[in-house]
């Protein structure tokens, strides 16, 4: 016996049942990235490993538990577990950071993270990123938050939070590192055996374990925020004046750290508490040191990703509108076969021009077929039989009104089909 297979742990399957909310955002998110004067790159699934082991952070989280590592005869590659990594290679690798500046680009894409699977949390999922890169100035960052904002607000979300933070630049981190080295020595051995080693290395990302004794430990850890130097202070605070001036409301945040290491000066998420224990939908940041590490000429960028899971499960806890997807405009019902080539030739002629059309193609028996067309909602019905063949024409049924019209079988059908069809829109039933 044939044993079922089944979809791996932590992926998930769109039917077209559902594919029309994945089609509401994603057109949503390439018009409102184009709005803003961001255009789409697309990158490779995988990349060599080494890309996120010198980007994302060897101590990281994402780098330590979570990647997909394959072995490819004598090559090593990783599925990426995000997508700034692959986007600024490119962006190198392309030559796009010697067009004018700021090079501003977005990107859907598959990530792959080995994680425990729960609601919110997949092992692959999707997201939606954009990333600018040139301008080191406030404005940039401001720019990057207010096209977050304006994505989570046209999708009709309410209740979701900003929190923003500085991580500084290495300058403040230097004595900021000493000052958590110096907190974190005492509880050393209570931390769990990632951080023990992070604590030399990383001692930032000990605030980003997702361990409950690390974290109770951490509770009191010093703040970023009070080692800033005078430039990075500036800067944060310029960006809050610029939010303000744009009405985005927000909320500071010491404990942001961001679970990737690349992340300098403005770090930011986007939070609701609708969604359950994974809230985060949309975070991200400046990483000005990224470029000169992945051997680009130094270049401050910045940049965030939005997960489309998490966007897709809040949306439909509170209620938000999707945009439908295109139905049947016209089923043509041939009685028999010796009228299913002008069934075909009709059909499709109207699909050329951009309508859904359908025909039978189950030899079902005109009622069969009625109850058919009612189910895929058509908005028309037409027959076709050895009367309507011999008289060229036929009667169009309105199936939500039962109203019927008459059209001739000839070169006027197709424009008194789109008549109709213009009513049909127009018209409030
Ligand atoms: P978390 O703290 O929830 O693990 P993260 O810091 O790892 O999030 P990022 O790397 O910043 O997340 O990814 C950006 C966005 O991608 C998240 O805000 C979230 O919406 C989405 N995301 C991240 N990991 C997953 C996942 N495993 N499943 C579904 N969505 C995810
Ligand atoms: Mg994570």
């Amino acid at each position: 016996m044939a044993i079922k297979i089944t979809r791996p742990q932590g992926t998930e399957d769109v039917t077209p049942k559902q594919i029309y909310k994945w089609h509401t955002i994603e057109h949503m998110m390439r018009e409102t990235a184009e709005n803003f004067g961001f255009h789409e790159i697309r990158i490779p699934t995988f990349e060599q490993t080494d890309l996120f082991l010198r980007s994302v952070g060897e101590t990281t989280d994402v780098v330590q538990k979570e990647m997909y590592t394959v072995k490819a005869k004598e090559s090593e590659f990783t599925l990426r577990p995000e997508g700034t990594a692959g986007t600024i290679r490119a962006m190198l690798q392309n030559g796009l950071l010697n067009d004018a500046l700021p090079q501003k680009v977005f990107y859907l894409l598959s990530c792959f993270r080995h994680e425990r699977p729960q609601a919110g949390r997949l092992r692959e999922f999707h997201q939606f990123g954009v990333e600018m890169a040139g301008s080191a100035g406030h404005a940039a960052d401001a720019e990057i938050i207010a096209l977050a904002r304006a994505l989570l607000d046209r999708a009709g979300l309410k209740n979701i939070v900003l929190h923003i933070n500085s991580i500084g630049c290495p300058t403040c981190r230097s004595d900021y590192h000493k000052a958590l080295r110096a907190y974190f020595e005492p509880h050393k051995d209570a931390l769990c055996e990632t951080c023990q080693t992070r604590l030399q290395k990383n001692p930032m990302r000990i605030l980003d374990c997702k361990s409950l004794i690390c974290a109770e430990i951490a509770k009191n850890a010093p703040l970023i925020p009070d080692y800033l130097c005078s430039d990075c202070r500036t800067h944060f605070e310029t960006l809050q004046n610029d939010l303000k001036a744009m009405q985005i409301d927000f909320q500071l945040d010491p404990k942001i750290v961001r679970g990737l290491d690349y992340y300098t000066k403005t770090v930011f998420e986007f939070i609701t508490t609708d969604i359950g224990a994974q809230g985060t939908i949309c975070a991200g940041g400046r990483y000005d040191g990224l470029i000169e590490q992945l051997g680009g000429k130094p270049t401050p960028a910045m940049g965030f990703a939005l997960g489309l899971e998490r966007l897709i499960l809040t949306m439909e806890n509170q209620g938000c509108p999707f945009e439908e997807t295109k139905t049947c405009g016209l089923y043509i019902a041939p009685m028999d076969d010796t009228a299913v080539p002008t069934a075909m030739q009709l059909g499709n002629t109207l699909r050329l021009s951009g309508y859904q059309v359908e025909y039978d193609l189950m030899q079902r028996c005109l009622k069969a077929q009625m109850k058919y067309a009612n189910k895929i909602g058509a908005y028309f019905v037409m027959v076709l039989g050895d009367n309507e063949l011999q008289s060229k024409k036929a009667n169009l049924k309105n199936m939500e009104t039962g109203e019927q019209t008459e059209l001739s079988l000839d070169e006027t059908f197709e424009e008194r089909f789109n008549d109709l069809m213009v009513q049909y829109m127009f018209h409030d039933f």
